[in-house]
């Protein structure tokens, strides 16, 4: 076959999930072709222009410290930094970022463009070939056949994609452009099942046209933290731009309703399930009937243009139903609408046809990521494209591929998630959906991740070696503080400031921080001789704020340690492939039906799938030892 044709790895879909994917495995190695159906749309914010938030924020810290591409793009494009939950423990600290629409999808361009082994074209596949059970290649409207050893799809929603506003319903993957059609046909063909999801977004507004005096400002942080390792300093930092807080009426939500009767939502035309964290406005109007106002956030959609993004009004109501309420909000009275709300049907795989590796049950070499897979949010889609090109590089050249454990990261929470419990209505991603927050901080990200990115060879030689120097920082301080006594000469006088208890004989440096707003930067501005021994150490704020945060939390993490190395002694218990669960009798039929049904790997993996008791597993344990 001709080379040009020929590749180790396909990516179908230039959004978040198909980038990262792209990269990882080109970087790793494996001659990619990153297939998209246009190219100017690469790395293109759907919706909101902004990285990151609550949960989502820890997915960006744990992409870039396994060596991905958001974190750095996300800090380069940034217009407004905030680290959400700064008042609540560390397990909930989000970052976020408001972007650049424009500059985000450059910036992303970029990143890709650096990779030599890297290809990109212009198409739109609606075919997938497989072969004794592999995949074998895609086919393409313009006639094209591209073959490679795997293949990662990322089609986000534009899969027999419908979108609706009003009465208006038409086939379209995303506002102006088309529909994808062909590959969920294709996939039946060889058993795969699929299902119809919805979502929406809200319409963007002439900045101009609206009166700021009327709405709340909403600055970014002073000290903003980056999302990147690699980044020391942020570029848009010192010159952020605002965003700003806006109230809807009781007025704004009866003009809605005027609209309710041709409202695709409610007349019955839009028949899947929407986010229920994410509601549009017209959904939080009917849900809320008491709620007299909600809250809305107007945000940049970049430096060098007035379009705003008007967070909290997702609507697919008729044009003329939105534009009368929002000239009802405050602050609207004159605006000028320049793209309507809509909602979007798409195609999307229930997610228990693939295994943790993100690679089909039904196919080898055939990998899913990203809204294909039930998830919505960029952050989502761009930890499991990162994974998908990880193990699809890894299916490539025979290597055992990698799977993130829930103790480890959001990443495996996420994908464990999905492969065990499946999902019905867009999944996106909570601090309490990880019943090991309090390991998988935001702070520690690089701590916990970057040695296997560094094995996977996504990071470099030059940011493991500063990683390392981080980490030995970290441990040297620690141990100093630990051996270093406060007296109470130098530090009562502070703590009589702070309203605490002095000090009746001297203590080490780690019981001062356990108290509450005590933290050791502040010890270290007092005492000369502490000054002096930890800056023969390290300057480095963060690995301070790691210092403080560990010492802090010591008790919970200590536990939640324990936890984890206990359920760690079921959760790799290896379940054999060639298991027959119709011989196990005792199984119960709901039990063995979706052990069948998810083929789980481990016993921890079993353990979590609706359905599955714990009498159930104690017979599969019983079957595995004889
Ligand atoms: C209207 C709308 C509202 C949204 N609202 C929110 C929200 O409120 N909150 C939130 O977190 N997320 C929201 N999202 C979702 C967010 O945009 C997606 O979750 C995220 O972009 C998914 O990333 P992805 O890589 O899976 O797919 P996408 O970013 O959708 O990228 C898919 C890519 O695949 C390409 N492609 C598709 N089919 C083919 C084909 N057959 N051949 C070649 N290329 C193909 C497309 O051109 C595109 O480049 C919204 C999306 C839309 C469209």
């Amino acid at each position: 076959m001709n080379k040009d044709f020929d590749y180790d790895v396909i990516v179908v879909g230039g959004g978040h999930a198909g980038t990262e994917a792209a990269a990882a495995s080109a970087k790793l190695g494996s001659k990619t072709l990153l297939i998209t159906m246009n190219i100017n749309m690469i790395g293109q914010l759907s919706c909101n222009p902004a990285i990151g938030g609550v949960a989502k924020g820890q997915l960006v810290r744990e992409i870039d410290a396994l060596g991905g591409i958001m974190g750095m793009v996300a800090d380069s494009s940034g217009i407004q930094f905030r680290m959400l939950n700064r008042s609540k423990g560390p397990a909930m600290w989000s970052p976020r970022s408001q972007n650049d629409r424009a500059v985000y999808a450059i910036h992303v361009r970029e990143q890709l463009e650096r990779i030599p082994n890297l290809y990109f074209r212009q198409d739109t596949v609606n075919k997938i070939v497989a072969k004794n059970g592999c995949v074998h290649s895609v086919r393409t409207t313009s006639g094209q056949t591209y073959k490679a050893r795997s293949i990662v799809l990322t089609n986000g929603t534009f899969l027999n994609g419908t979108i609706h506003i009003g009465e208006k319903s038409y086939g379209g993957g995303r506002s102006g452009e088309k529909a994808a059609t062909g590959i969920t046909e294709s996939l039946h063909a060889y058993g795969f099942l699929s299902g119809r999801l919805k979502t929406g977004t809200p319409p963007r507004l002439d900045g101009r046209s609206i009166q700021y005096d009327k709405l709340e400002i909403q600055p970014g942080d002073e000290n903003p933290h980056p999302f990147s390792f690699l980044t020391k300093q942020l570029p848009g930092q010192n010159e952020q731009l605002s965003c700003w807080i806006a109230y809807t009426s009781p007025k704004v939500h009866d003009l809605l309703r005027l609209g309710f009767d041709r409202s695709p939502m409610f007349n019955g035309r839009i028949k899947s399930t929407g986010p229920r964290y994410c509601p549009s406005i017209e959904d939080k109007i009917n849900r809320f009937k008491d709620r007299d106002r909600h809250q809305l956030f107007l945000e940049p959609e970049g430096r060098n243009t007035y379009e705003m993004y008007l967070n909290g009004f997702s609507t697919s109501l008729p044009e003329d139903t939105q534009i009368s309420a929002l000239k009802s909000i405050p602050g609207f009275e004159h605006v000028h609408l320049i793209r309507p709300g809509y909602a979007i049907e798409y195609d999307y795989f229930p997610p228990h046809q693939i295994y943790r590796t993100l690679e089909t049950k039904l196919i080898k070499g055939l990998f899913f990521a990203g809204q294909i897979n039930g998830t919505t949010g960029y952050e989502e889609a761009a930890a499991q494209g990162l994974m998908a090109g990880i193990n699809a590089h890894q299916h490539t050249i025979d290597k055992t591929k990698v799977v993130l454990n829930r103790s480890q990261a959001y990443i495996g929470v996420l994908i464990d998630d999905l492969v065990n419990k499946g999902t019905e209505e867009p999944y996106r991603m909570f601090t309490s959906r990880a019943e090991h927050r309090i390991l998988l901080r935001q702070d520690n990200a690089d701590y916990r991740l970057t040695e296997l990115g560094y094995q996977i060879g996504l990071i470099d030689e030059d940011r493991y070696l500063k990683f390392k120097k981080k980490e030995k920082e970290t441990d040297e301080l620690s141990k100093a503080i630990s051996s270093y006594s406060a007296r109470p000469s130098s530090f009562n006088e502070f703590l009589s400031l702070k309203d605490q208890a002095p000090l009746k004989q001297s203590v080490k440096i780690p019981k001062l921080i356990s108290r509450p707003h005590i933290e050791l930067e502040e010890l270290i501005a007092i005492d000369p001789e502490l000054k002096e021994t930890t800056r023969s150490i390290t300057s480095d704020k963060e690995v301070i704020e790691q210092i403080n945060i560990l010492i802090k939390y010591s008790g919970y993490i200590e536990k939640e340690q324990e936890l984890v190395k206990q359920i760690d002694l079921n959760e790799s218990k290896a379940i054999p492939k060639s298991i027959d669960y119709n011989r196990i009798q005792s199984l119960s039929s709901e039990g063995k039906q979706k052990l069948i049904k998810i083929k789980p790997e481990t016993i921890g993996q079993a353990s979590r799938i609706s359905g599955v008791s714990a009498s159930d597993i104690a017979v599969l344990l019983i079957y595995i030892k004889s």
